[in-house]
């Protein structure tokens, strides 16, 4: 794990090299639209800092972590899915279909998400 990361998909979306829909942006986070949406709502919200998966979290993430949940319900508000409901996903290692090896959570709404999942 490193603060930065040069191969890092998401870290060159966070340094501007990567062109990216940005919804949000805090601190800690930076929230843009899916690439591929699975949803008619499908936001990813990222920490500004590299880590890898949600398995390499520590106790020292709470302040990020509580950012990311934060600027996730906003998204939700935004994107106008917060009454009607949505889902939060990390995906951790090949069988949990993780593809991006940084940490994101992704914000699916505006259609009924079937249980259990895919
Ligand atoms: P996961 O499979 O959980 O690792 O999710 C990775 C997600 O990142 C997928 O839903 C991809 O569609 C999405 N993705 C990959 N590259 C980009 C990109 N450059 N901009 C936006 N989304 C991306
Ligand atoms: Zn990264």
């Amino acid at each position: 794990m490193s603060v930065t990361d040069r191969d890092c998909i998401f870290c060159r979306i966070v340094a501007g090299e990567v062109p990216s829909t940005t919804v949000r942006t805090t601190d800690h986070t930076v929230a843009f639209r899916d690439l591929n949406p699975q949803a008619p709502v499908h936001v990813l919200v990222i920490p500004r800092r590299h880590v890898d998966n949600a398995a390499a979290l520590t106790h020292g993430d709470a302040a990020m972590l509580a950012d990311l949940f934060v600027a996730a319900r906003r998204v939700a508000e935004d994107e106008g899915v917060a009454d009607s409901g949505y889902r939060l996903v990390f995906n951790v290692g090949d069988d949990g279909g993780n593809t991006v090896a940084h940490l994101h959570l992704h914000v699916l709404g505006g259609r009924q998400m079937g249980w259990p999942p895919g």
